[in-house]
């Protein structure tokens, strides 16, 4: 005799509850071996959770999933069990990320092409020349002041992000040939912006350091082909990027295989309106604290006017940053980008003086 449609569903209803309870069995089981896990890390010495290994776990189970779930369904139970595991084992609370400092002394220094100039080995380093390459004379006047500063990374920016269209957008390749030729004149290194993956073989030609720019942080297939080079990457923080979306933005270029990259905080974005950006020298402290790699602080973008320049540089010098990022421009009212906030020359002198020599830290 078949069953009614009430007493199917109390046997369904059934099943159900054993269910529940096979799949509790199944949590708790799998609750004691990541308890084991926990244990073996702790002989290990190692107190991190792997991301890879969690979407590893994701991307096997996606490919056995039959549905009825969708993938994503499934993928969110899964993710929330994972978060509960990682939540019992108290020791677990730090991802394996490579850019995360491991310990008090680990700290990634940057030799330059000249073999003797090094960010992040306990100096102070400047990295300045004017916001744009404008002609060959201009680089050559700024470049002569700066060298005899003993400024090693001269700035030759060709490709300019800027707000409108209609502003100059920079020289482009020609603007590296000058970059490259006023450096090499000087025995300095050239940084300069890179807009798009294409340009890179381009660029490695003329650059010794490729610049990230903060409009770009986030590009992640960007930050992935420079993570497959072998020259050093800076990378600006985002216009509104958390420390945290800053540091995952490095970890695009280390985890793709380039160690070599120099964190700049550029000023973020808030609600205040007499600087150009609010300066996070709280953030530059804290990702000294977090990361091991070398952070730089950018006194131009970051304020947007030159008349605070020196007590910035100070600043940035006592907040343990292994650098300073400034605008030099021989004569800045003309200048074709950021003129309100590079120094001039006489300027640039008197904040090195202010500052003391380029080598010391505070
Ligand atoms: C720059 O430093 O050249 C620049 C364009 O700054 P940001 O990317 O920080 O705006
Ligand atoms: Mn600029």
């Amino acid at each position: 005799m078949s069953s009614t449609p009430q007493q199917r569903r109390e046997e369904l209803r059934t099943q159900i509850d054993q269910i529940n309870l096979q799949i509790l069995e199944l949590l708790s089981q799998r609750g004691r071996i990541v308890q084991e896990i926990d244990r073996l890390h702790q002989q290990l010495n190692q107190d991190y959770y792997d991301p890879q290994r969690e979407a590893q776990m994701l991307t096997t189970l996606e490919m056995a999933n039959r549905g009825p779930f969708s993938n994503e369904t499934i993928k969110a139970l899964f993710r929330e069990i994972f978060r509960a595991s990682l939540a019992m084992t108290e020791s677990a609370g730090r991802a394996k990320i490579l850019v995360h400092r491991k310990s008090p002394d680990e700290q990634t220094i940057i030799t330059l092409p000249d073999g003797v100039t090094r960010i992040g080995d306990g100096g102070f380093q400047l990295i300045s020349g004017p916001c744009a390459v404008e002609s060959y004379e201009q680089m050559d006047e700024t470049a002569a002041a700066l060298a005899q500063r003993g400024v090693k990374v001269l700035r030759g920016m060709a490709f300019k992000p800027r707000t409108s269209p209609y502003e100059f957008q920079g020289l482009g390749e020609p603007g590296l040939k000058i970059a490259r030729q006023v450096a090499d004149k000087y025995g300095m290194s050239i940084t300069s912006e890179i807009m798009d993956q294409s340009q890179i073989p381009m660029m490695m030609d003329y650059v010794d350091v490729f610049w990230v720019g903060a409009r770009n942080m986030q590009n992640s297939f960007l930050l992935k082909a420079l993570g497959k080079i072998n020259k050093p990457i800076i990378l600006k923080r985002g216009l509104a990027a958390t420390l945290e979306e800053f540091l995952y933005a490095a970890e695009y270029i280390v985890s793709s295989g380039n160690p070599q990259v120099i964190l700049i905080e550029r000023g973020i974005r808030t609600f205040e309106k007499w600087t150009r950006n609010t300066l996070d020298i709280g953030g530059v402290a804290v990702l000294k604290l977090e990361s091991h790699l070398p952070v730089v602080v950018d006194i131009s973008h970051s304020a947007g006017r030159r008349d605070i320049a020196v007590p910035l540089a100070r600043v940035a010098k006592a907040s343990g940053a292994d650098g300073l990022m400034v605008e030099v421009h021989p004569n800045p009212p003309v200048a074709l980008s950021d003129a309100k906030q590079q120094l001039s020359i006489p300027q640039f002198h008197e904040l090195m003086d202010a500052i003391g020599s380029v080598m010391e830290k505070a």
